[in-house]
């Protein structure tokens, strides 16, 4: 019989069988296109039976040292490596990624895990002694009571880890809803928190879809939601939650630009941009998927260099680690990649290399896209206005440094840019006025590191503050600001009626 992937509530496993769960949707192996197993869909009934487990356990939790709910994140970090073969491979098999892929994401997650464990640190608030006289006044961070995260598909292992463990170590309860299409890994990683020593109730699963979500962005017990994925869900969810009184953050699409300038180092361009563009098949919201080339010489040789590069690229399943990257998440998004690549030759690019329809031995009914590079796109082009999320690279050719950045600044994402040069004067204008919230300098992929914050601008972000790191402590808490008196000396003041100063 199938296996069906339930729901961790108050430290249990519900809905792990076809005759209990209410509704189930097939989980596929993206490399041979099967259906390995089935998860079951929250109904409204049992993300209500998970809310009132966490908002069980927020008493007690809010109460416990902060040094003690950091002690629960030291354990779960090493369960999170003694385990990571295993998790490693949940992702390859419902993801795709090759598995030193997803050793790399597991260690981006585990680094927010050492960042929570500061817990004690993070939380100690301000304090100021005598603002007036015998007057002191501090500031404290409160947990806010029973959060939710909502996470995608591309990250099944670290996006939810930039959520749960610095909201469960400023002492909130968590709910979180996986991607309903690779939702193993993740649940697996929460199932560790019970071992690690979390009090149960806690930390909650619930795995689903529209009806999961919605009954989470209406539920008053519910006070903050973090969601990271699509864009016209991010918008959503937003809206829905702010309506609801709900703090909210939710981060959404990408399409990330590298400027490669005359100067560049091209060798070393075209290593980066290979791993970039192509690394986890595209689809990372990260992913450069446009390189904007300064000058026709750097636009030549940029593409010279790549096309060779290329040649050397293999496409297949996640256990072999020769390969560079896996196949697409479903038969629909390889579908949608290779029309976007289609599209792009209609409108007039140059397709240089075409990845639609590899052969893959072994694996043919896989969703697999090879890597394809196409010149002379422009800025009207469907391709280039989407995000496609697949192994795409586009090439399109400027005369000046000022007509890069505007062609970035144009565009309604803004979660991540490079520029590859030699030039520093270039690089601090670029960094200081391009209209991206991640900036990397002759980085392709600047994604911060887990003691500064995450999150793109314009349409890659929905809220006022970014996921992970400081953002992430002042998202999960509130401040509270408590002015203080003991006039001990004997010192009696008179009435007055003007504003205390
Ligand atoms: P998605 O928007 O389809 O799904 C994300 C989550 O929303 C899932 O848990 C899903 O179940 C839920 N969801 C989907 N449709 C919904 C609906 N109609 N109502 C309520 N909930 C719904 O995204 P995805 O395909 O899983 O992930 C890929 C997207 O995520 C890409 O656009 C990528 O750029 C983005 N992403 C962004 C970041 C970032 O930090 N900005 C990071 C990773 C991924």
């Amino acid at each position: 019989m199938t296996q069906v992937i339930g729901h961790l509530i108050n430290g249990e496993m519900i809905h792990t069988n076809k005759s209990n769960a209410e509704r189930t949707q097939d989980v596929f192996n993206p490399a041979t296109g099967e259906v390995t197993k089935q998860v079951a869909l929250a109904s409204k009934q049992t993300v209500e039976q998970a809310i009132s487990s966490a908002e069980a356990a927020f008493p007690a939790w809010r109460k416990t040292p902060p040094l003690k709910r950091a002690r629960v994140m030291f354990r779960f970090k090493e369960l999170l490596e003694q385990n990571s073969d295993k998790i490693c491979r949940l992702i390859g098999e419902e993801h795709g990624k090759i598995s030193h892929d997803a050793a790399g994401e597991l260690q981006r997650g585990i680094e927010n895990v050492e960042y929570a464990c500061g817990a004690p640190e993070l939380l100690k608030g301000e304090h100021s002694k005598n603002v007036g006289p015998n007057i002191d006044s501090w500031s404290e961070f409160q947990p806010l009571g029973v959060v939710a995260g909502i996470t995608p598909f591309n990250f099944p292992a670290m996006v939810p880890m930039w959520m749960f463990p610095l909201a469960i170590v400023c002492g909130n309860t968590f709910i979180l809803k996986p991607s309903e299409r690779d939702p193993s890994s993740t649940l697996f990683i929460a199932q560790l928190l019970k071992e690690a020593g979390l009090p149960d109730g806690v930390m909650n699963v619930v795995n689903g879809d529209k009806e999961a979500v919605d009954t989470l962005l209406s539920d008053n017990r519910i006070k903050a939601v973090s969601f990271v994925g699509s864009t016209p869900i991010a918008e959503y969810i937003y809206a829905t939650a702010n309506a609801n009184g709900k703090r909210c953050q939710a981060l959404g699409g990408a399409k990330n630009h590298a400027i490669v300038m005359p100067d560049a180092d091209m060798d070393n361009t075209v290593n980066q941009l290979l791993g970039a563009a192509f690394g986890s098949s595209g689809e990372r919201c990260m992913a450069l998927s446009v390189a904007v080339t300064v000058g026709d010489e750097a636009g030549d040789a940029l593409v010279a260099k790549m096309t060779e590069g290329m040649k050397g690229l293999s496409v297949g399943e996640h256990t072999n680690a020769n390969n560079d990257f896996g196949p697409v998440i479903t038969k629909a998004h390889q579908e949608k990649v290779n029309g976007f690549i289609a599209s792009a030759a209609q409108q007039g690019a140059t397709l240089v290399v075409d990845g639609r329809n590899p052969v893959v031995k072994g694996f043919e009914n896989g969703y697999f896209v090879g890597a394809t590079l196409i010149d002379h796109v422009t800025a009207d082009m469907a391709s280039y206005q989407a995000e496609i999320f697949g192994p795409v690279l586009q090439v399109i050719r400027v005369k000046t440094m000022q007509e890069a950045m505007q062609l970035i600044n144009d565009h309604e994402y803004g979660n991540g840019t490079c520029i590859f040069t030699r030039d520093g004067e270039a690089a601090r204008y670029f960094s200081d006025n391009i209209q991206v919230g991640m900036v990397g300098i002759n980085v392709p992929l600047p994604v911060p590191v887990a003691y500064h914050s995450f999150g793109g601008w314009k349409r890659s972000l929905f809220g006022d503050l970014h996921a992970y790191g400081p953002d992430g402590v002042r998202f999960y808490t509130k401040r509270k600001t408590i002015t203080q008196r003991w006039p001990s000396s004997g010192i009696r003041e008179g009435v007055s009626f003007a504003f205390p100063s």
